[in-house]
């Protein structure tokens, strides 16, 4: 589907039917099209980018270049397969580009620092297995190689109709970017600012120590553009990025005075604090008992984050009793 004119969006189906699928974004040059976020890697993924660039009479084979916005399953999964079909280069930010290893390879140690994070946050130990684990399914639908281009903030990725300014906006994963292009006035923003749901930002052994405020400033950061168009990862194209960054701000403001209100209780762990919070699930509100694995650890390392920056922000205490990390009240 043309969304603007020479940029097209390709629904990229996720494995299974709950899944929702990844815009894949089709950007064209007569010296070469750019591709941004690939899609799982699957074949409903690769017919679906093949089909897609049939319908706006473009060539597989003349990509010339894939960008990653970050490596989330989702929208790196597929990039390598890509270059194997068309021999496209493939460009992430330095740092997600670090992590391909970490996560997708050798992730033994990832799951085990998964586990201590987990234990000392308060999962109690017969939930510990699936949660720790819970993500380990994604990694058959993603093909880890290393990029060709490692990315900073402030490159430039062009054809001989676009020019793209890379924005490092670290927080939904650390290597997070987006791509501004300033002529034409529109930006893609991968998961970072997507209209109809908040990105998650959880605290884990890849996040740095204050993701959620890395995310803050991150939102911060685009707030100075003057753009008509949003291209997000996933949903509807939209415009006002201003009125959605204000009401992103507001959600994670709310949710701050939530963790606030459970702390007057008195010392407690992050999972402790989760159980007492509203979660949403697409659109409709969950109360944590209900949900999924990999939803119960999202909400977990949610928490987390907001502790992390309460913390930071001089509201909140953390102390360590036995191997338990809890959280106090200081306001
Ligand atoms: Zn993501
Ligand atoms: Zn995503």
């Amino acid at each position: 589907m043309r969304v603007l004119n020479g940029v097209h969006q390709i629904k990229s189906p996720g494995p299974g039917s709950a899944s929702w699928p990844t815009n894949v974004y089709v950007i064209e040059g007569g010296d070469g099209h750019i591709v941004v976020d690939s899609g799982w890697d699957s074949q409903e993924s690769l017919w679906a980018l093949q089909e897609g660039m049939k319908a706006a009479y473009l060539k597989l084979r003349d990509i010339k270049e894939v960008v990653i916005t970050h490596i989330h399953p989702d929208h790196y999964g597929l990039s390598s397969k890509i270059r194997q079909i068309c021999g496209a280069q493939v460009a992430i930010h330095r740092i997600d580009a670090d992590f391909i290893s970490l996560r997708y390879k050798d992730f033994s140690d990832l799951i085990e620092k998964t586990e201590d994070l987990l234990r000392q946050n308060g999962v109690p130990q017969d939930e510990l297995s699936q949660l720790k684990e819970a993500s380990l399914w994604m990694n058959r639908y993603v093909t880890p190689d290393p990029p060709d281009v490692m990315l900073e903030d402030g490159d430039v990725i062009s054809n001989d109709s676009f020019e793209f300014e890379v924005l490092w906006t670290p927080g939904h994963s650390p290597g997070h970017i987006c791509l501004y292009e300033k002529e034409r006035r529109f930006i893609i923003t991968g998961d970072h600012v997507l209209y109809e749901s908040t990105p998650h930002v959880g605290y884990n052994p890849l996040s740095g120590d204050n993701p959620l405020g890395d995310y803050v400033s991150s939102l911060k950061k685009l707030e100075r553009l003057k753009v008509s168009f949003i291209l997000p990862g996933h949903g509807p194209v939209f415009n006002a990025l201003g009125l959605r960054i204000a009401k992103i701000l507001q959600h994670h403001e709310d949710r701050k005075r939530a963790i606030m209100n459970s702390l007057h209780n008195g010392l407690q762990t992050a999972y402790a604090i989760a159980q007492q919070i509203p979660w949403m699930v697409s659109g409709g509100n969950v109360a944590f008992r209900d949900l999924a694995d990999w939803d119960k650890r999202m909400a977990v390392t949610e928490t987390l984050a907001h502790l992390k920056l309460l913390t930071e922000e001089g509201r909140v205490s953390n102390v360590d009793m036995d191997g338990a990390s809890l959280y106090i009240s200081k306001d």
